[in-house]
């Protein structure tokens, strides 16, 4: 492998401007010989931008001459992408179609394949389908597993499983795909698709997902282009049609948080919607999980405001079970926080756990950010660390699988011993 000196890298520089001069000043370098990986919409939000070697010297003199103080947050950045260029591409050669690995990051056609492979070598209890498709035309694929088959009129309690919404965080879809893998090709696990309904949608943004993996790694939100609007993509998970736009979301296309120019203005949040509206009857989901990264946390419903739901208590408890049981299978030391999304991360609106709490009546409706492990940049963890991660999430999936049969097939489980850990967080 070529080494780069750190003299002839790229370097990824952080500026946080603190008036809206210096925001203004910043724009001056949208240009062919800049990248910015993140920008600055407000005062005190940082900007990143990479900066090839030969302007590296100008750049920083501009920046001191104006008065703004730069961090190089990443040295070499060619070293980190190779670097995952070749742990990734390495493996993947020796990938059959329709296989699975955990060991490196799947391209989106070998996601894909792999699903069609289990409905064809498993169609008794697997139904694949595809419930709309992306702005550039692909499948958003949906992977049903139960014991009734693709019958719908027999639905039992059901859960809902995506990931990927957030194309960059690319440690989701291959939770979502162990979960599957483990239900289907691991005998020992049959039970759990006997009371239970599962549904998974593997990758919800899969244009995105390409993207990231052709051209830009950072990549978060879809690939549509607003009509007018000045830059590419909506933020899909603040798309949604709860209390859309109540805060945490950008009305700017350029930002990473744009929440689209109404709610459900994009085709893959449109293909969720009208999924859970055609089938919504028939369906009686009990339990809802969307998963991201990075950060180590359980998040519950409200995003969009900091006051808690009607079954907070339930919500918090099922959601320590869960952190307890992958943090006594972590091999990487993975601790979560368990708490409400606004509280405990940030606010959001427009979010699918809100809208599937409250537009639909889902009452256990988790977000998880996962572990970043020991990630040299945001949501690049090594694909060494897939398998860990993915194993330790899944003793978490478990463990509120297991609570969903207590309550509602067995009628065994506890109600909630106490609130005091709520209200705490209020405080
Ligand atoms: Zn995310």
């Amino acid at each position: 492998m070529q080494r780069f000196s750190l003299k002839d890298s790229y370097k990824l520089y952080e500026i946080t401007p603190q008036t809206d001069a210096e925001i203004q000043f910043l724009q001056q370098f949208h240009n062919e010989d800049f990248d910015f990986w993140r920008e600055s919409h407000f005062v005190g939000e940082a900007t990143d931008i990479m900066v090839a070697p030969e302007n590296q010297y100008n750049f920083e003199n501009e920046l001191t001459n104006y008065g703004l103080n730069y961090k190089i947050i990443v040295e070499d950045v060619e070293g980190i992408l190779q670097q995952q260029e070749i742990e990734n591409g390495m493996k993947r050669s020796l990938l059959g179609h329709g296989s699975v690995t955990f060991r490196s990051y799947m391209l989106l056609n070998e996601q894909y394949a792999y699903l069609q492979h289990l409905g064809q070598a498993y169609p008794d209890i697997v139904t694949v389908s595809s419930i709309g498709r992306s702005h550039e035309g692909r499948d958003i694929l949906l992977i049903k597993i139960s014991s009734s088959g693709s019958n719908t009129y027999l639905s039992k309690p059901a859960i809902l499983i995506d990931a990927g919404i957030h194309c960059r965080e690319w440690i989701a879809p291959p939770v979502a795909l162990y979960t599957i893998h483990q239900l289907v090709e691991n005998s020992s696990n049959a039970a759990l698709y006997q009371n239970v309904d599962w549904y998974i949608i593997p990758n919800l943004n899969p244009d995105g997902y390409e993207y990231t993996t052709t051209v830009n790694r950072l990549w978060r939100k879809n690939r549509r282009h607003t009509v007018g609007a000045p830059c590419v993509g909506t933020d899909l998970n603040r798309n949604f049609g709860y209390c859309w736009m109540c805060g945490g979301a950008s009305s700017n296309s350029c930002s990473e948080t744009y929440a689209g120019p109404e709610p459900f203005s994009e085709p893959e949040s449109q293909a969720v919607r009208n999924w859970l509206l055609s089938v919504g009857l028939l369906l009686d989901i009990k339990l809802y999980l969307s998963f991201h990264s990075f950060g180590e946390y359980i998040l519950y419903p409200w995003s969009y405001q900091q006051t808690l739901t009607d079954n907070a208590d339930v919500l918090h408890q099922l959601g320590v079970r869960a952190a307890e049981a992958i943090e006594a299978n972590s091999d990487i030391g993975s601790h979560y926080e368990v708490n409400s999304s606004a509280i405990g991360l940030y606010i959001a609106s427009g979010v699918t756990s809100d809208w599937m709490k409250g537009s639909h009546g889902v009452n256990l409706s988790y977000i998880f950010e996962l572990p970043n492990g020991d990630a040299p940049f945001w949501f690049m963890i090594p694909a060494r660390q897939i398998l860990p991660v993915v194993r330790e999430t899944f003793a978490g999936i478990r463990a509120m699988f297991e609570y969903i049969e207590e309550t509602f097939v067995y009628g065994t489980a506890l109600p909630p011993e106490n609130d005091f850990i709520i209200r705490r967080t209020l405080d």
